[in-house]
């Protein structure tokens, strides 16, 4: 089986999940979201081919990781190719992540979608919506993204959300005003 990605590999991330993880850019996405910062990624024959093998290969290799980050484009439109992905990935001891521009209540109704979040332990759901974009919110774009554990909510049926990210951060400037001033 081949993936098609929008670049190699990305280890030492901090920015796409929890920890030090390894972010897989697939390439295609339908989404088409206003403001999305990677539209480079949207056209389904962009990027590059490559095979199961060749990927596993290279993240057999990494060191340091705590998991893998699924992003792109969205994963979801490769989806059988992304479970066999997060399946190794935990094999190899990583977690995984993965964001989808779907919310979580329509990849419900797919079966490979769930064949994939079998895998996957937290995914960060729905489109980016420009109105609702904010810097103060932990591994997300826009305030209708949720952060969802994935093995709670398969058990129930519906999105359980990790406490620690339902809120927006209160960014508070520490700095006393006075020491902003120069003289
Ligand atoms: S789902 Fe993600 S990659 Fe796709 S258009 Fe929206 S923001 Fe961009």
């Amino acid at each position: 089986m081949k993936i098609r990605l929008a670049s190699p590999l990305q280890p030492d991330s901090i920015v796409d999940g929890e920890g030090i993880r390894t972010v897989v850019w697939t390439q295609g996405c339908k989404h088409h979201c206003k403001g999305c910062h990677n539209a480079g990624t949207w056209d389904f024959e962009g990027g590059f081919e490559t095979t199961m093998e060749e990927l596993k290969k290279e993240l057999s290799l990494l060191k340091g990781q705590q998991g893998i980050t699924l992003s792109g484009g969205d994963p979801l439109f490769q989806a059988k190719a992304c479970m066999e992905i997060a399946k190794y990935a935990k094999e190899i001891g990583l977690n995984v992540w993965c964001y989808t521009g779907f919310t979580f209540e329509k990849l419900l109704k797919s079966k490979e979608a769930l064949d994939l979040l079998e895998y996957v332990d937290v995914l960060v759901d729905g489109p980016f919506i420009l109105k609702e974009r904010s810097l103060n919110i932990d591994f997300r774009g826009s305030r209708n993204q949720r952060v969802i554990d994935v093995k709670a909510s398969l058990k129930i049926g519906q999105p359980v959300l990790i406490e620690k990210y339902k809120e927006e951060r209160i960014v508070e400037n520490t700095i006393p005003r006075a020491q902003n001033v120069f003289i």
